[in-house]
């Protein structure tokens, strides 16, 4: 029954975005000129939960990157007060200071071999942190837009030594990580940033598990949202945005950093590592991040980040799982979500109950 309702859910998306993006239809949906409306929010009330592929302790949230709205959030605890590593989400802003930078070539090949001894990682290092990509057998020759759409360890833990520690310390506070988002949600928490990284930690830092990063779901939504308006850093809130004025934060200036960031996002999604979720399929670009924080047993927190649509970038989304990986359970999360937020959009706007009649 959820299977079958999935696929004329999934067949009616595909169908309606396809029409978007080819002929004019009569009427063509335009997720950029919708606002939220009573419909929409009143579906996702009743409605937007039932069956959701969640667990407790997991959570996301939607926004409109132009106000800073949140649409839907579920288990705002989970984003506001309390903090994470970021995990690999954490390459977006070594991207950005790499590129920002001016010291990197983003033609530069670098050939991942997986798990190599780390005194191999960098020619002239004695030591080394340890790091090790993921992918066990390797990535090959990667440059950067294919090294953040396939999200390789070894790419950015040499990165790591081509841009001062201090640049990607000040990235990150340019986009806002470590600092409160200032929201409206009651009890938030602004995380935390090393004021120095050790050379020791500095590979560890540039992937997202270095010492003393500890970011809050909302500030990676913040973050993210950042990156698909241009560089406009937003206060999220929960409540109408015509309550309470747009809100800007500050302003992340490297407008060709962040084009070149949304274009590895757009690749993530179409055979990186948000593939295996067919996040293309649904017009979202993002970033996977999977953070460890036990060794024995090994456990992780997924991340998700991403926007959409690709084309005309609108709204941002957050997932996180307590208990997975960034690629399999928090994309999937994100994607459950960005799809009934989508099929409600649709239904309200073409005044069709498609799907959610039957229930
Ligand atoms: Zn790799």
């Amino acid at each position: 029954m959820i299977r079958a309702r999935s696929l004329k859910l999934s067949f009616f998306l595909f169908c309606v975005l396809s029409l978007s993006q080819g002929n004019s239809p009569a009427q063509e949906y335009s997720p950029s000129s919708l606002e939220m409306t009573p419909c929409v929010s009143r579906i996702l009330k009743d409605r937007g939960r039932d069956d959701f592929p969640m667990e407790k302790m997991d959570a996301f949230a939607l926004m409109d990157i132009r106000t800073g709205r949140i649409l839907w959030i579920e288990n705002p605890k989970f984003l506001s007060s309390f903090v994470f590593q970021a995990g690999s989400t954490f390459k977006l802003v070594t991207a950005y200071a790499a590129l920002d930078s001016g010291k990197v070539d983003i033609h530069d090949i670098f050939d991942c071999e997986g798990n190599p001894k780390p005194a191999k990682i960098l020619d002239g290092r004695k030591k080394g942190s340890g790091v090790k990509c993921w992918l066990e057998s390797g990535h090959g020759p990667v440059d950067l837009m294919r090294a953040l759409a396939y999200s390789c360890n070894l790419y950015f833990a040499r990165l790591a030594h081509a841009v001062p520690a201090r640049e990607l310390v000040k990235a990150a506070r340019l986009f806002g990580l470590g600092q409160s988002t200032c929201s409206d949600i009651p009890g938030e928490v602004s995380g935390s940033l090393p004021q120095h990284v050790d050379l020791d930690d500095v590979e560890r830092f540039a992937i997202g598990q270095g010492r003393g990063v500890a970011v809050t779901g909302l500030g990676l939504l913040s973050m993210v949202a950042a990156i698909a308006n241009d560089g406009v850093l937003l206060r999220p809130t929960v409540k109408p945005v015509s309550e309470n004025k747009i809100s800007e934060r500050g302003f992340v200036g490297n407008s060709q950093a962040l084009e070149f960031i949304r274009h590895a996002m757009v690749q993530a999604s179409q055979f990186g590592t948000g593939s295996q979720q067919s996040l293309y399929e649904l017009g979202l670009a993002g970033k996977t991040g999977t953070a460890q924080w036990k060794d024995v047993p090994w456990r992780t927190h997924g991340w998700y980040v991403g926007y959409w649509p690709m084309q005309r970038p609108a709204f941002a989304v957050v997932a996180f799982v307590f208990s997975g990986t960034g690629s399999h359970e928090a994309a999937g999360l994100a994607k459950e979500a960005v799809g009934r937020f989508m099929a409600a959009e649709i239904s309200c706007f073409f005044n069709v109950d498609f799907g959610w009649k039957d229930r």
